[in-house]
């Protein structure tokens, strides 16, 4: 039976959702869509999702359509106008996609093309009414069509909404229904009381609701999806059990398998409707890499990497990130995804300061500084050069000079990291060495620069540190 059909039964319908790859490999996309093959009704195949550049879901879904899954292509209002949306949509219907899912489409800020300019040309229910059009045999500019597509529609709703804000949106949703949404997403739903007072408010309407479950991955996740992203409320009882829980991996699913059991239960008893699985439990499978080097990474810092989702306050807060050529935020994505050489020959992990901003501002307590000291580390023993070369001389310069005397004599640290990085040549060709004289002499009369090394006095105690941390560097 086809989804459009199902729709219409008393069946509990689950849907899966499967990411096209980023890229034009598509054995991951097949690999899963085979594994799940039979046990869902549908599958949804988001439209850059996270507004992330990946492959389109037009493509994907006809890809997947072709192989004999039933799919659900997404069309967005943020990346095309009417003339573009059009011709996919009937590219799509002659490719064999038989459903869509309209939605405005992430924001753009959020992704990894922030320099990129939504559309937005239509609005959710103007672009509902223009596929209602093709399905009349018109486009959008009143012509006639030679062939008409043959789609099911469905939209989404903010069901987690209350009090005035959810009887606006109950009103925007009876004019999608209006203009041809024939079934519903919801965002991520974990308060089933609301759930269950949204659907007495909306049965009338007698169209299928699919909640959205996302795995938990943390407490701070948890907290965060709650208080700052509209409409989803996650219980503290929730929180709390997801925090006190030692395996938070473990807990994170069987929290999302309890909720399924109580929507299915509500959704058995409502109307007929039903789950929908959340892209998070398979956000991996697109993604080919180094698969050890996650689980070295995660293994070296200690860190929860995996609760990160994607909100970029760590980015936001960096103040060197506009020297960088992969923000925080995007380096543990490239981590989760098993990106080991995008990250390891990256400028930014010599670039960031280790100011620990974006450890303060992660709403996960992720030690993004301490991932990045880690990540450093990996980079040296891999043997490779570095990015930005310069920057582990001077470390090794500057450590090297504290060994031998138990504090830095400025001069001679200086003349050891310009003779050895080369700048000393480049000075004397280009005349820079008389600036750097000037100052030099400035810094002297003020009392700043010493002319002779000196020692301190806890030298010996200065070389035992260095050879404890050495020892523990071998071990
Ligand atoms: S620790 Fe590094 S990445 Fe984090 S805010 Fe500071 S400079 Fe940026
Ligand atoms: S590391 Fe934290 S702050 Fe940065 S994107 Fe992930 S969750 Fe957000």
């Amino acid at each position: 039976m086809h989804f459009r059909e199902l729709l219409d039964s008393d069946q509990f319908l689950i849907i899966g959702v499967l990411e096209p790859p980023k890229g034009t490999d598509t054995s991951e996309l097949l690999r899963h869509a085979d594994a799940l093959r039979g046990r869902l009704q549908s599958v949804l195949v988001p439209e850059m999702r996270g507004a992330i550049m990946r492959m389109g879901s037009l493509g994907a879904s006809s890809f997947l359509q072709q192989r004999g899954i039933e799919t659900i292509m997404e069309v967005n209002c943020r990346d095309r106008n009417r003339l573009a949306l059009q011709a996919d949509i009937l590219s799509a219907s002659i490719l064999g996609v038989k459903n869509l899912f309209v939605s405005a489409g992430d924001e753009i800020k959020g992704g990894d093309h922030i320099e990129a300019k939504p559309v937005n040309d239509l609005n959710i229910v103007s672009l509902l009414g223009m596929i209602k059009k093709l399905q009349k045999g018109g486009d959008l500019a009143g012509n006639d069509l030679a062939g008409i597509p043959q789609l099911c529609v469905g939209s989404e709703v903010n069901a987690g909404l209350s009090g005035g804000a959810l009887e606006l949106e109950i009103q925007e949703m009876e004019k999608k229904i209006r203009a041809g949404a024939n079934y519903f997403f919801t965002p991520t739903m974990y308060d089933l009381k609301h759930f269950e007072g949204f659907l007495k408010r909306v049965a009338p309407f007698k169209v299928p609701i699919f909640p959205q479950v996302t795995i938990l991955k943390s407490a701070g996740m948890a907290r965060f999806m709650s208080r700052h992203m509209e409409g989803i409320t996650i219980p503290e009882e929730v929180i709390e059990r997801l925090g006190n829980a030692p395996d938070k991996k473990k807990e994170g699913n069987a929290i999302a398998a309890d909720m399924i059991k109580g929507l299915k239960s509500l959704c058995e008893l409502k109307c007929n409707g039903g789950k929908k699985v959340d892209r998070l439990e398979m956000e991996s499978v697109s993604f080919k890499g180094d698969r050890k080097f996650r689980e070295a990474v995660v293994e070296r810092a200690g860190e929860e990497i995996f609760a990160c989702y994607q909100c970029s306050k760590c980015s936001a807060g960096c103040p060197v990130a506009f020297a960088m050529d992969l923000l925080p935020h995007q380096v543990i994505r490239s981590v989760l995804f098993f990106k080991k050489e995008k990250v390891l020959s990256s400028r930014t992990i010599w670039i960031c300061a280790s100011c620990e901003t974006c450890t303060t501002r992660c709403p996960n307590e992720i030690d993004i500084a301490k991932l990045m000291d880690v990540l450093r580390q990996m980079q040296r023993e891999s043997g490779k050069k570095p990015h930005e070369p310069r920057v582990p001389l001077f470390h090794a310069v500057f450590l090297n000079a504290i060994k031998r005397s138990g504090r830095i004599h400025e001069l001679s640290m200086l003349r050891t990291y310009f003779l050895k990085s080369g700048d000393a040549r480049e000075k004397l060709k280009t005349g820079e060495w008389k600036n750097d004289v000037k100052l030099g002499l400035k810094m002297f009369l003020r009392g700043k620069l010493k002319v002779l090394p000196s020692r301190c006095e806890g030298v010996k105690e200065v070389r035992k540190i260095f050879a404890r941390a050495e020892k523990g560097k071998r071990a």
